[in-house]
């Protein structure tokens, strides 16, 4: 147990107020948002600024104690959830919340890690400018939660993921020393690419606490459309073609099995088929227009309507209006809502090479239907980046346990298939406690061997969300 000295040189640091204790309300910090992990933990430490980040790891340094950096903690892989033995502080930085700067010539905008994703957005926006970093977590999530899972979302087609977002990041390192790496150019030679250490390190090598990222021309444009197709081999000729005419102009695609969307409709309420006939694939694709309002809406319908007439959909609905292109996406965002009245399922976040999408699927659904007949695979997910939400859920009306008692082997199978598909076992959500074990399964040794290597070079006593990642 840390003793109550070393506590209360803690609290010193960032005085009473800015303290949770056990015994007080913790419990918002304590779990993962599915409640898959729930911790302990004797206090919640909430630093101001980077000062106040940089005593603290220097005090957990000297004492040897466990820190958990925690953003918005939405992460899905129990990254950000500290361990049972009331051994491990939680640093949040919620009160790290500033936009210091935003600078519409140099498309560049520097923001504290713990402000809003949504915010950042907002900003951006105000200023007539993107940033593309688009989840459905965006109201709650931070950006030094984003940066350490390297998130994903729905922007990568165009813009690439939170790595490719990020220009610069102070960094307060483990002996609570600070890195002042923020730095806003767009080449920089100059040797090891230390930013990229921290993105996706899921705090394992220090906290990041300030970034300077990247923003975009907004589009003056957007349209999203909604087809309906017979197979995922459908849908790559399909991301193909409409690549091929649209360019960056293709900023969204989407592949979806009838499954999710029948869970949507089922389960949330006011919600509508977008198309009037039955498919059993579908893309939800969105062209982008930085040249006029009518632009995305001209070259989205020339694209689709080509599509249809080479019948390589069979059914298209383009959005209206901004309202709309909201509806069609919405229904997208709620299919991971839309499982839980299912029942349990069995989730894999995955990528394989785009051109293997629908490799994958012909597969992986005999591997599921082989070990239980009557599962219900709900895919969905960004085709365009080769990644898939490959969820399961259990038989309906069936028995919740008796399925969840299938998890392992169901996994053990698809991981296998996503690693001789040349895949990765963890596409946007990271590994945290989660894919920890089978990280070291499905990465050579030599890789494992480089990973550990950097850790001990920057935290050599595990003071780091130690029990994450490796
Ligand atoms: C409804 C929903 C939808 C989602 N959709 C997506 C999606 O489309 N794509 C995607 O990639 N993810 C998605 N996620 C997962 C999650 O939102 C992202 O991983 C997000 O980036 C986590 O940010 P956070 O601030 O909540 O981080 P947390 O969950 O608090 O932390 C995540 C990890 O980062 C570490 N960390 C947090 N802040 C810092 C910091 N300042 N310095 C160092 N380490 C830190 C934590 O220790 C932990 O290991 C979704 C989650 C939900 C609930």
């Amino acid at each position: 147990m840390i003793d109550s000295a070393t506590l209360n040189s803690f609290e010193a640091i960032v005085g009473a107020r800015n303290t949770l204790k056990a015994g007080t309300d913790l419990d918002r910090y304590l779990h993962e948002p599915r409640n898959n992990y729930t911790g302990q933990t004797p206090m919640v430490l909430k630093p101001v600024d980077t000062d106040e980040v940089s005593r603290i790891l220097c005090l957990a340094s000297e004492t040897a104690t466990a820190i958990v950096p925690q953003g918005g903690h939405t992460g899905l892989a129990g990254g950000a959830v500290p361990n049972e033995s009331s051994n491990q502080i939680v640093v949040s930085l919620e009160r790290m919340n500033a936009i210091r700067e935003i600078d519409p010539d140099g498309n560049t905008i520097i923001a504290e890690a713990g402000v809003v994703l949504q915010s950042i957005q907002d900003e951006a926006a105000r200023h007539d400018l993107l940033f593309p970093l688009s989840l459905a977590s965006q109201g709650s999530c931070q950006i030094g939660g984003n940066i350490s899972t390297n998130a994903g979302g729905t922007g990568v087609l165009a813009y690439g993921n939170t790595r490719d977002l990020v220009l610069g990041l102070e960094v307060v390192l483990p002996n609570g020393e600070i890195w002042n790496g923020l730095r806003k150019l767009k080449k920089d030679n100059t040797g090891y690419s230390l930013k990229d250490l921290f993105i996706g390190a899921e705090g394992t090598l220090g906290i990041v606490t300030v970034a300077v990222l990247k923003l975009f021309p907004l589009p003056k444009s957007r349209t999203a459309v909604w087809a309906g197709l017979p197979s995922p081999d459908d849908a790559l000729a399909l991301f193909n073609f409409a690549l091929a005419r649209a360019g960056n102009s293709l900023t969204g695609f989407e592949l979806i099995h009838r499954t999710p969307l029948e869970f949507v409709l089922r389960n949330v309420s006011g919600r509508r088929d977008p198309l009037a006939q039955r498919h059993e694939w579908y893309v939800l694709a969105e062209i982008s227009s930085g040249r006029s309002e009518e632009d995305a809406n001209m070259l989205a319908e020339a694209i689709f309507a080509e599509a249809l007439n080479r019948k390589l959909i069979g059914d298209a609905v383009l959005s209206q209006n901004e309202a709309h292109r909201n509806q069609l996406w919405q229904l997208r965002e709620e299919m991971s809502l839309a499982q839980r009245p299912e029942g349990a399922s069995i989730k894999h976040d995955i990528s394989v090479p785009v051109h293997r999408i629908p490799g994958f699927i012909e597969k992986a659904n005999p591997i599921i239907h082989a070990i239980c007949a009557e599962a219900r695979p709900c895919i969905f997910g960004h085709m365009g980046d080769g990644n898939l939400h490959f969820n399961v859920s259990q038989p309906a009306g069936g028995d919740r346990e008796e399925f969840l008692a299938l998890g392992e082997i169901i996994s053990k199978n698809i991981y296998a298939l996503v690693v001789a598909m040349s895949g990765s076992i963890s596409a946007e959500h990271g590994i945290g406690q989660l894919k920890r074990t089978l990280l070291a399964t499905t990465k050579s040794k030599t890789e494992i061997a480089m990973m550990r290597a950097i850790k001990q070079a920057f935290d050599p006593q595990n003071i780091m969300n130690p029990g994450k990642l490796l």
